[in-house]
């Protein structure tokens, strides 16, 4: 099947060709026509999977092949995108541009963390498409310098992260300001009870599509573990990029405060390296961006939060420096790499505190991790689990919010940890996760079967036979 044969012009073809693009993916397929046919669409896909062009092809088309009409000499708005985060946005827009070079059609970015006055500037010229976070698109709609009244097309991508940033009451405001008459996309990776009860209040019978769930898909990663000392992961990860010469790495931090801090070490190694973090302002989190994606930077330092949305073709490594705490970011993280069917590397450098984490990871993704000691760097089998800080000191409501990492990496079946609020200490097969409001629910565990102690043992000692 090709994409000409999906229904799309000859502008659009040419572009997508231009980007080596041969093949639809799957919810290319399915998402191309059903947005073409004009109706309401609920789309079941997460990134990597090929989703913004799904809806952004389509989207071009339909807005291509009617005359645009001026409203006071101005270009309406026909067709809006919203996204969870500054970056997505900023890479939809690209594409919006990118598939669309040949159609004259505008297009324009609205996020916050910048400049207000350049958007309203941009936004009175007029543009056909506007893409934007919520929060600085109700600014605008405050201030009167956006008209979503001519809006024909609507997009939620990545509407479950929206909703789990609280988005919202934004959303449903920003639903109010349009015509009541306009087709609906609405995009998530997983379907809450939230999510399904906003469907049912904006789409009006929608096609229904679902491609693989990221954690199904992820065998294209090649996927690692090297245990190693707490205090040891910064030298670790200096030896593995500059043993294996991996010069675009991105690498995950558990906190803003560790991210600025491995930034400094890498630095004193000859490690060109930026960290990427809520606490830095846009300004440097896309000079960060882009300089990474250039190859000018060898390694991208990045909280979870920040790098939702990073799409860089081909990325050859990710490193989780630490372990996320909730294990679908693990499968956020790694599918950064290995995407539309490149082949990734994601290695997990994992100290005896993280051995809970991993354990919650490895259920939720179905399988056991490979092991792979790094001669130098193999943990001491006698260091004891710390309580993991998992989030930078002071910032922010929450608190600085702790988990044990059970009692030691030999350690029998007493295993247990500090759980919040009013969680207790629970069994690890049993453990109740700390999750966000409306966070999804993993696929039902079935883990490999182990006893709690065998995976630690494993972690800690070379022999046994596992990894290699
Ligand atoms: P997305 O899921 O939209 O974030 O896209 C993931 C990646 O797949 C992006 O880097 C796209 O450039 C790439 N991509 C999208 N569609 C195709 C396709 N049909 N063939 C190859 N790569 C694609």
């Amino acid at each position: 099947m090709s994409f000409s044969s999906l229904g799309l012009s000859e502008e659009i073809v040419r572009a997508v060709t231009e980007q080596g693009y041969t093949t639809p993916t799957p919810i290319q397929l399915q998402a191309v026509p059903a947005v073409l046919a004009g109706g309401d669409l609920l789309a079941g896909a997460q990134t990597g999977t090929g989703k913004t062009a799904g809806f952004t092809l389509p989207l071009l088309q339909r807005l291509s092949s009617v005359e645009r009409v001026k409203i006071n000499g101005h270009v309406p708005i026909r067709a809006l995108i919203l996204t969870p985060t500054r970056e997505l946005a900023a890479q939809v827009e690209e594409s919006v541009r990118v598939y669309g070079k040949y159609l004259p059609l505008t297009s324009t970015c609205i996020f916050g963390g910048v400049g207000i006055n350049p958007q309203i500037r941009q936004l009175k010229q007029g543009v056909d498409i506007l893409v934007a976070t919520p929060g600085r698109l109700l600014d605008h709609m405050q201030q009167n310098t956006v008209d979503l009244r001519n809006v024909q097309i609507l997009v939620l991508d990545e509407a479950d992260r929206m909703l789990d940033m609280g988005f919202i009451r934004d959303i449903r405001k920003v639903l109010a300001a349009l015509p009541k008459k306009r087709q609906n996309l609405l995009f998530s990776a997983t379907f809450s009870d939230e999510i399904k009860s906003l469907a049912d209040g904006l789409l009006n019978a929608p096609a229904m599509i679902e491609v693989a769930r990221r954690n199904s898909t992820v065998e294209v990663i090649g996927q690692k573990i090297h245990p190693v000392d707490r205090d040891k992961k910064h030298p670790l990860l200096a030896h593995l990029m500059k043993t294996n010469a991996w010069n675009q790495v991105l690498v995950f931090t558990r906190t803003k405060h560790g991210a600025n801090k491995l930034v400094e070490q890498l630095e004193r190694d000859n490690i060109t390296a930026m960290a990427i973090h809520g606490n830095k302002s846009q300004a440097a989190r896309t000079r960060a961006l882009s300089e990474f994606k250039d190859g000018k930077l060898q390694a991208l330092i990045a909280t979870d939060i920040a790098a939702r949305g990073i799409d860089i073709d081909q990325l050859p490594h990710v490193v989780n420096y630490d372990l996320p705490n909730v294990p679908e970011d693990y499968v956020h993280r790694i599918g950064r790499t290995g995407r539309a069917g490149a082949t990734g590397s994601a290695v997990s450098l994992v100290c005896v505190d993280e051995h809970d984490l991993l354990h919650d990871i490895e259920r939720f993704i179905k399988r056991e991790i490979p092991v792979e000691f790094i001669e130098g760097f193999e943990p001491d089998p006698k260091a004891k689990a710390q309580p993991i800080q998992l989030r930078s000191g002071g910032g922010g409501g929450g608190g600085n919010r702790q988990r044990s990492g059970g009692n030691g990496g030999n350690g029998g079946g007493n295993r247990s940890r500090t759980q919040q609020p009013g969680g207790g200490a629970q069994p690890q097969a049993q453990s109740a996760k700390p999750r966000g409001p409306g966070k999804p629910q993993g696929p039902a565990p079935a883990g490999p079967s182990r006893g709690p102690a065998s995976r630690p043992s494993a972690l800690t000692h070379r022999s046994g036979g596992r990894g290699r």
